[in-house]
């Protein structure tokens, strides 16, 4: 049914790049003959799943979206994607991203456009804009996607569907093609809150091939979920309101509005609101577009023509390594890419380290910091999941207009914190507005939990 599903409607809404029908089939029959076979099958065998691209899958195309990857069959499978396998679930294909996962909106993808299903004239948010679209335009039960200033939760709000970036070190790194290392967190997408705990349940493993893993990755989601869907109970539940994210300038009015009516329905539910400060907030996107770029330059060094991917020669002159990188490099890579490439370079140079990469880390623990003591007074931390609702394609093509929506995601990953967002109804124009809930590390429990009594 989502085969059929894709065939409708993936022309319009562009959501994956690559859709493998006869494996799919193979890897549903196989759940199937388990089954028969009289195993006790994963409550998840058989449902199907769509990938973000940016995970590299045995035997079929990986990209990132990036013109450098066209065409790469990887050799073997990210761990997170061992995890569905195991659990019999079909990847039903690959779906598009902003190159490298740089980017809020798809537009940044060297393969075409994904349109939002709730308006094809507009951003399905990014950089897992393929893996929110499939699942909002029910392509899709369940996708994956990768958070490392966002990613998950800003699509998810934008397409009116609910998307988790777990605590990190939860999902394995492994096979997840690197962006920013110390931020990257893999995690669940899919329209109830549910069955992307089902999904986080299936992912979540501890990984010795992922230095940073977690001996000790919370699951358990979907039983937190069960139990809170029957309660329907928060009383006692400390909800803290981020005083920094609470509206102001670059936030749309009625996004706000639809904040404010979520933190009524939690205070009806029984937990206590009150706002909290975390004054170090001011500087994290600037910490961010600093420590971000200057781990993604040097991870995407290993794009240099010789290893894997494309090779350029250049046209004219010598051919050495040097020049086949520079060709290589300057024919692969988006100017997204590029320009995160350069400021990366630049913010690790000697002379500049310390002013730039140097301070952008003091802020990260400032940073760490105000969500420590913020946790000493709530439970849990809540914002709208971003500024503004899904923008027309090319309105925010001044990349700093669009760094500056990151302002409310971009917290959680700094500090390594879990964070959901849920859909918290309709813009004025019709569009789906996100709400953002945030947990201390190794508690999205209480992620699920919240956002299982805001859903019922
Ligand atoms: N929008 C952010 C950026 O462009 C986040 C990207 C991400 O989480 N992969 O860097």
């Amino acid at each position: 049914a989502h085969l059929e599903r894709i065939s409708a409607v993936d022309g319009a809404v562009g959501a994956f790049l690559d859709v493998d029908a006869d494996k799919a089939l193979a890897a549903a029959d196989a759940a199937d003959a388990a089954r028969a076979e009289g195993a006790v099958p994963h409550e998840l065998a058989g449902v199907p799943v769509a990938v973000k691209d940016i995970v590299v899958t045995r035997g079929q195309v990986t990209t990132a979206a990036s013109r450098i990857l066209e065409g790469w069959v990887p050799p073997y499978d990210a761990t997170l994607v061992t995890n569905l396998r195991r659990a019999h679930m079909p990847i039903l294909g690959k779906t598009n991203l902003d190159e490298f996962a740089m980017g809020g909106s798809t537009e940044h993808s060297a393969f075409g456009l994904t349109r939002n299903p709730w308006d094809l004239e507009r951003i399905p948010g990014g950089s897992s804009g393929g893996s929110a679209a499939a699942v909002g335009a029910f392509e899709a039960p369940l996708a994956v996607g990768t958070d490392t200033g966002g990613s998950i939760r800003q699509p998810a709000a934008v397409t009116g569907t609910v998307g988790v970036k777990p605590t990190y070190g939860t999902v394995s790194r492994f096979g997840v093609i690197a962006m920013a290392s110390s931020l990257d967190t893999p995690g669940p997408m899919a329209r109830t809150v549910l069955d992307t705990a089902l999904l986080h349940d299936v992912i979540a493993s501890h990984d010795p091939r992922d230095s940073t893993s977690l001996a000790d990755a919370p699951r358990g989601m979907a039983e937190v979920v069960r139990a809170a869907r029957s309660g329907r109970d928060l009383t006692g539940l400390r909800v803290g309101v981020i005083a920094e994210l609470d509206g102001g300038e670059g936030y749309q009015p009625d996004v706000v509005r639809s904040f404010h009516e979520a933190l009524s329905l939690l205070e009806a539910a029984g937990a206590s609101v009150e706002t909290v400060s975390l004054p170090h907030l001011e500087y994290a996107l600037d910490a961010y577009y600093l420590i971000m770029p200057a781990e993604a330059s040097s991870n995407l060094a290993r794009y240099d023509g010789m290893r894997y991917g494309l090779r350029v020669e250049p046209a004219t002159g010598p051919v050495t390594a040097e020049t086949v990188m520079a060709a290589t490099r300057g024919a692969g890579f988006g100017d997204e890419v590029k320009r995160r490439i350069i400021l990366g370079t630049h913010v690790l140079s000697a002379g500049y380290y310390d002013a730039y990469y140097g301070s952008a880390q003091k802020v990260r623990t400032l940073v760490q910091r105000d969500f420590a003591a913020a946790w000493q007074r709530a439970d849990v931390l809540v914002s709208p999941t971003a500024p503004v609702t899904a923008y027309r394609f090319g309105e925010k093509d001044d990349p700093l207009a669009m760094y500056a929506l990151d302002v409310t995601t971009i917290p959680a990953n700094l500090a390594g914190v879990p964070g959901m967002s849920l859909p918290s109804g309709l813009s004025e124009d019709g569009l789906p507005v996100g709400f953002q809930v945030l947990a201390p590390q190794r508690a999205d429990d209480r992620l699920y939990r919240v956002g299982a009594v805001l859903e019922a």
